[in-house]
C-alpha cells in the first residue's frame, strides 16, 4: 500500500485533451484525513477548454459511425483496463475522497461494472407507420458533445456513469471532476488513451469557474451535472439561454418510514449503510427516519449501537470503517446542523460533535426529540447524522414529505407489502422502495424530480437523454 501512497505523492496529474496530456495552471488537492494539501491538479485554462470541446467535436462523427457494438466493445475494454488499475485508482480515491480503502475498491469495481452494464443497452429506430403510400420512422441520433460535471462524494463512479451513458449512444464528452477529488478521474483520462479514439473522452479539471465556463460554452449539445441543488439551478438558467438540454442529479432528503409491523433491524442496517457509511455522503441515503412514537427509542437505540461500532480514521489504517467528511465546507455544515439540532432540543444517542483531531472526522450521530421544522429534519445534511422522528398519523408523514422541496427517493419498512405499495404510490419521489433503500441498479431508471433534479439517469431512459429524436416520413414516389 505504501508504494501507492508514495507514487501518488510523486506523480504529476494531467488533463487529457485530444489524446494529449496537458496542464498549465495547478491548484492544491487536500487530504481530508489531515486537512492539508498532498497533491496538485490542473485548472483548465480557457484555451484548454476550447481545445477539449474542439477535439470532442472532431471525434464525434467517427465515434458515432463505429456503431453500437464496436463502441460497446471499446467501452468494455475500458472497463477491463479500470479493473487492471484498481489498486492504484482505489488508493487515489481514498487519498482524495477519504473513504476506507476497501470501500474505494468497491467503488472502482462498481465503476467498471456500470460501464459494462450500461454499454449493453441499445436504442433502436422504430417504424411508427408502415402503409403502402407512407412510412414513418422514429430515428434516434446522438446529440453530439456532452459536458459532464461531477461531484466529490463518489468521484469516479458518478463521473463515469455520465461518460458511458453519453459514449455508448455515439456522443463524445468533456468530463470535469470536482476540484476537491480530481485525481482518480484524471487518471481515467490517461487509461482511456490506449483504448478510446483521440478526442472521444476528454478530462479537464478545475473548480466552480471551470464548471461555469463549460456550461456557458457554445460548443456543447447537452450538460449532464451531478451536484448541489443551487449549482444545478444556476446550470439550468445558463443552459436556458441556449435552449440546451440538461440532466441534473441534485440533492435529496430521503425519508425512511417505519410502519408498526416493519423490521427495525433491516431499517437500521439500511440506515447505517446509506446514512453513516461514506459519512452519509450519498445523494440517495436515509437522511431522516419516521417511526411510530412507541418505536422511536427502539430504532434510535439500535441505530446508535450500529453508529458506535464504526471505527473512524485514515482510510488506509487497518480496521477503519469510516473516513473523514470529504471537505471542510461540508464538515462545517454538519457541525452547524448538529449544533442547531441540539439547540432545538435534540437528544444525541451517539456521536454529537466532531472528533478533536486533525482532519474532518465526525462520528455517526443519532438524534431524537426533533420534529419537522428543525434543520436536521428539513434540510439535506449530507453527513453521518440521522434524526429519528416520531409520528402517530401516517397520512401527515406522507404530507410532510411531499411538502418538502426534494423528491429523490424514499423507503417504507413494513411486512404488509400492499400497505407499503399504497404509501409508495402517494409519495412524490422519483424512486420509492419497500424494505430497502435506493440500492442503485444501472438497468433501472433513476428519475429526478422537484429540487432533486431534472431528467432520468441510468438504463435506456438515461441513454435516450443523450440522444435526439427525429421522425422521418417517406411517401411513395
Ligand atoms: P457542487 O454543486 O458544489 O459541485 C459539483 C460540481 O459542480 C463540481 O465539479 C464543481 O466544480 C462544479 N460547479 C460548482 N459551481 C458550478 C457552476 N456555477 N457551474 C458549473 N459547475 C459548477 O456539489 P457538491 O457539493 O460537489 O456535491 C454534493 C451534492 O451533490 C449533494 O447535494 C448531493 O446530494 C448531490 N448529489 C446528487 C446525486 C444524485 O444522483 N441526485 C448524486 C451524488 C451527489
Amino acid at each position: 500500500m505504501q508504494h501507492l501512497i508514495d507514487r501518488a505523492a510523486q506523480e504529476t496529474f494531467l488533463q487529457t485533451i485530444d489524446g494529449e496530456r496537458v496542464a498549465t495552471l495547478f491548484e492544491d488537492v487536500i487530504d481530508p484525513s489531515t486537512g492539508t494539501a498532498f497533491q496538485r491538479a490542473p485548472v483548465a485554462t480557457a484555451a484548454e477548454l476550447d481545445a477539449a470541446v474542439a477535439a470532442a467535436r472532431r471525434a464525434q462523427p467517427g465515434w458515432a459511425a463505429l456503431g453500437w457494438d464496436e463502441r460497446a466493445r471499446q467501452l468494455q475494454a475500458f472497463a477491463d483496463a479500470i479493473d487492471r488499475e484498481s489498486a492504484w485508482l482505489s488508493a487515489l480515491h481514498t487519498l482524495e475522497q477519504g473513504m476506507p480503502f476497501g470501500q474505494s475498491e468497491l467503488f472502482v469495481r462498481t465503476t467498471a461494472e456500470r460501464i459494462r452494464v450500461m454499454s449493453r443497452f441499445r436504442v433502436s429506430d422504430r417504424i411508427l407507420i408502415d402503409e403502402p403510400a407512407r412510412t414513418v420512422v422514429e430515428r434516434w441520433h446522438p446529440l453530439g458533445v456532452v459536458a459532464a460535471i461531477a461531484p466529490w462524494n463518489g468521484p469516479l463512479l458518478l463521473g463515469m456513469v455520465k461518460v458511458v451513458t453519453a459514449l455508448i449512444a455515439g456522443n463524445t464528452i468533456v468530463l470535469k471532476p470536482s476540484e476537491l477529488t480530481p485525481l482518480s478521474t484524471l487518471e481515467l483520462g490517461r487509461i482511456s488513451l490506449r483504448i478510446l479514439p483521440l478526442g472521444v473522452l476528454n478530462v479537464i479539471s478545475g473548480g466552480r469557474e471551470t464548471g461555469a465556463a463549460m456550461v456557458g460554452h457554445p460548443g456543447f449539445d447537452k450538460v449532464s451535472f451531478t451536484g448541489s441543488t443551487p449549482t444545478g439551478i444556476a446550470i439550468a438558467k445558463t443552459s436556458a439561454a441556449f435552449l440546451r438540454p440538461v440532466t441534473l442529479e441534485l440533492g435529496g432528503n430521503d425519508a425512511a418510514i417505519l410502519l408498526p409491523d416493519g423490521s427495525i433491524d433491516d431499517l437500521v442496517a439500511a440506515a447505517a449503510m446509506t446514512g453513516f457509511s461514506n459519512c452519509g455522503q450519498y445523494c440517495a441515503a436515509i437522511k431522516r427516519i419516521y417511526a411510530p412514537f412507541a418505536l422511536v427509542d427502539a430504532v434510535a437505540e439500535r441505530l446508535a449501537a450500529a453508529a458506535n461500532a464504526y471505527v473512524l480514521g485514515n482510510g488506509f489504517a487497518p480496521g477503519v470503517t469510516l473516513g473523514p467528511i470529504q471537505n471542510k465546507a461540508q464538515y462545517d455544515k454538519v457541525c452547524a446542523i448538529v449544533e442547531d439540532a441540539r439547540a432545538d432540543g435534540g437528544v444525541m444517542l451517539s456521536g454529537g460533535g466532531p472528533l478533536d483531531r486533525p482532519g474532518y472526522f465526525f462520528p455517526p450521530t443519532v438524534v431524537t426529540g426533533l420534529a419537522d421544522g428543525s434543520r436536521l429534519v428539513d434540510e439535506e445534511q449530507f453527513g453521518p447524522v440521522i434524526p429519528v422522528v416520531g409520528y402517530d398519523d401516517i397520512d401527515a408523514v406522507v404530507d410532510r414529505i411531499n411538502a418538502g422541496p426534494y423528491g429523490l427517493t424514499a423507503s417504507i419498512w413494513t411486512s404488509d407489502l400492499t400497505a407499503g405499495d399504497a404509501i409508495a404510490g402517494r409519495l412524490v419521489v422519483g424512486s420509492a422502495a419497500i424494505n430497502r433503500h435506493a440500492a442503485f441498479d444501472p438497468t433501472v431508471p433513476f428519475p429526478l424530480i422537484k429540487q432533486s433534479g431534472m431528467g432520468v439517469d441510468y438504463a435506456e431512459h438515461g441513454i435516450r437523454g443523450t440522444m435526439r429524436l427525429q421522425v422521418v416520413t417517406t411517401m411513395s414516389a
